[in-house]
């Protein structure tokens, strides 16, 4: 029986690419948690989560379509240093949010993919996109969701903020 809809599940992940090289981890700063079946987690994902037993581990590996989609190489912008706000630090991978036009109201998220001289591209694709993810997951929690936590759409623990 697959878990059904409507429970928090707590699991702890390794996420790797196809090379092996570790992508994200939560043994570090703590499990994640989520509602099955209110669209938090990757559909592919969740999926092969809900067939696993408690305490068991499963390795999970998602295809590029299932996961962020293919790299677009022209979704990419190349502006001037100055063209950046003075305290941004500029590194490869620095993740910023861009308005694309004047006065946009939507602010797109993007990441600094390349730095030549006095140019920075800026490279809009999310991160993990063309990427087939290696997942290793355990999963080490499971209870039905309170009342208020699926009128929220999102788990409640200690935190401040609910
Ligand atoms: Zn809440």
């Amino acid at each position: 029986m697959p878990i059904q809809d409507n429970q928090v599940v707590t699991i702890q992940y390794n996420l790797t690419d196809a090379d092996g090289n570790l992508l994200d981890t939560t043994y570090e700063e703590g499990p994640m948690e989520f509602i099955t079946g209110s669209g938090e987690l990757l559909p592919k994902l969740e999926a092969e989560i809900i067939t696993m037993p408690l305490n068991g581990k499963k390795k999970i590996v998602l295809q590029p379509a299932e996961a962020y989609g293919d790299y677009d190489p022209e979704d990419i912008q190349v502006v001037k240093r100055d063209e950046l706000p003075d305290d941004i630090e500029l590194e490869i991978g620095t993740e910023l949010l861009a308005e694309v036009e004047e006065d946009a109201e939507e602010e797109l998220s993007c990441f600094i993919s390349k730095i030549d001289g006095d140019e920075i591209t800026l490279d809009f694709n999310h991160p993990l996109a063309g990427k087939s993810l290696h997942f290793e997951v355990e999963l080490t929690g499971m209870r039905p969701a309170t009342q208020e936590e699926l009128e929220h759409g999102h788990v409640h623990g200690d935190e401040e903020f609910e």
